[in-house]
């Protein structure tokens, strides 16, 4: 069997623009290269420019075609700070930057450690984004930031979203009101980034309705540290292809993460029109899924395992405690035996010290596949 893997490598950055604030961004860096460039050495890089599924055929970029028997496509979402007018002139102006744009992860840390005084906003977009979390997570990092420097008085942190509450699932709301409230960070909700003018400094936001559609009216607010969380997309040779829903996410069955109109086609991860949160944590549980389902494809059988649709995000909210975020689209599908939703030492240790080993040598290997059976054990000790 030749299984090659296609893709451009990119996405541990964002284990790096989370850690960043939490250790020498050096000693990440460092780290973070060495890792990588182990693993490329493993792969065939490149990337597809166009997906025939018809004639189980691909072309690659620089015109090679490839033909295949069986496909996982695994192509993530893009970032779209294009959309947001005059964001990506902004990123390259002082004070904007975004723990999302691996050129620009680096830039956050240095803008806070010599942040001097006025609004620092830290934005989520109208769109499907990844790791629904990290825009506040940045944010309460922040403030943690300011404060150890002895600054925080002179800065006023806002976190601006575009949702109707600070965080998707419910359970989480009040722990996570309660910490921005005690770090004094205002949240405005219903507010989307539109606009960036980095020449007067001022992030401009539409003002959404109760149902998320723009009411007309805008915001707009100066800024001396702008965050930008950007809207997300599939990237263009997915959105082109027939494997796309009308949104241009993967269109795959929700259980059994098949293409729905080719069966020797599966999807993982953020690149799939699943209503999960786009999270690493929820690769893992796809991957379990589909080892099952494309090897009983590969034998003629009809696939049987399903997602439960896991997510999870650790939200660390200071420079020693973390919420541990676990849930799927139906509510909480938390692994341990704790109270996940109050601030703690112990979800932070697990964020610091123990998912990155899980993700540089389970996840990324592919070893790891979610805490599932993990969670059938611990539930006979949970108690809320
Ligand atoms: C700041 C930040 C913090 C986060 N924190 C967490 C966290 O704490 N916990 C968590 O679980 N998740 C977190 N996430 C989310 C997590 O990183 C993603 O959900 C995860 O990386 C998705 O994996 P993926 O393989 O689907 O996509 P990606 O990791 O984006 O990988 C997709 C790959 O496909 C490649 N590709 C794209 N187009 C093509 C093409 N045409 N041809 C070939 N290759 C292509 C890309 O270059 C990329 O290498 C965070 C994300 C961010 C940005």
């Amino acid at each position: 069997m030749n299984i090659q893997i296609i893709l451009n490598f990119s996405s541990s950055w964002k284990l790096v623009a989370e850690l960043e604030a939490l250790e020498q961004p050096a000693n990440l860096l460092q780290n973070f290269q060495k890792e990588v460039l182990e693993l490329l050495n493993l792969m065939k890089i490149t990337t597809t420019s166009q997906i025939t599924p018809t004639q189980n055929a691909l072309t690659l970029k620089g015109g090679e075609d490839l033909s295949y028997d069986y496909m996982v496509i695994a192509m993530g979402a893009h970032l779209r700070f294009d959309k947001i007018k005059g964001a990506l002139e902004a990123l390259e102006t002082s004070g904007v930057c975004s723990n999302y744009s691996p050129f620009h992860v680096e830039k956050h840390f240095q803008e806070v450690l010599t942040f001097k005084g006025g609004n620092a906003i830290y934005t989520y977009p109208n769109a499907p984004i990844k790791c629904a979390g990290a825009p506040q997570k940045a944010c309460y990092i922040t403030d943690s930031i300011l404060r150890k420097r002895g600054v925080r008085d002179e800065a006023k942190l806002i976190y601006a979203t575009s949702l109707n509450k600070i965080f998707g699932p419910e359970s989480y709301i009040k722990p996570l009101e309660k910490v921005a409230c005690e770090k004094e960070i205002e949240v405005k909700t219903r507010r989307n980034l539109i606009e960036v003018d980095s020449n007067s400094k001022t992030a401009i936001f539409e003002v959404l309705d109760v149902d998320g559609a723009p009411t007309g009216e805008t915001e707009s607010l100066e800024y001396s540290l702008l965050h930008i969380g950007p809207p997300c997309s599939a990237p263009k040779a997915l959105r082109s292809s027939p494997f796309a829903d009308k949104t241009g996410f993967m269109d795959v069955d929700g259980e059994t993460l098949q293409s729905k109109r080719f069966p020797n086609v599966f999807g993982v991860g953020d690149c799939m029109n699943t209503p999960n949160a786009k999270t690493a944590a929820s690769v893992s549980s796809h991957l379990k899924t589909i080892d099952k389902n494309l090897s009983q494809v590969m034998l003629g059988i009809k696939p049987k395992s399903k997602y439960d649709g896991y997510a999870s995000c650790p939200l660390v909210v200071s420079r020693n405690s973390a919420i541990l975020a676990e849930f799927n689209p139906q509510g909480t599908l938390e692994t341990t035996p704790f109270n996940q939703k109050k601030p703690s030492r112990w979800a932070y240790s697990l964020k610091r010290h123990i998912l990155p080993a899980l993700y540089w040598n389970g996840l990324i290997k592919g070893y790891w596949n979610g805490p599932g059976t993990m969670r059938k054990f611990t539930r006979m000790f949970k108690s809320e």
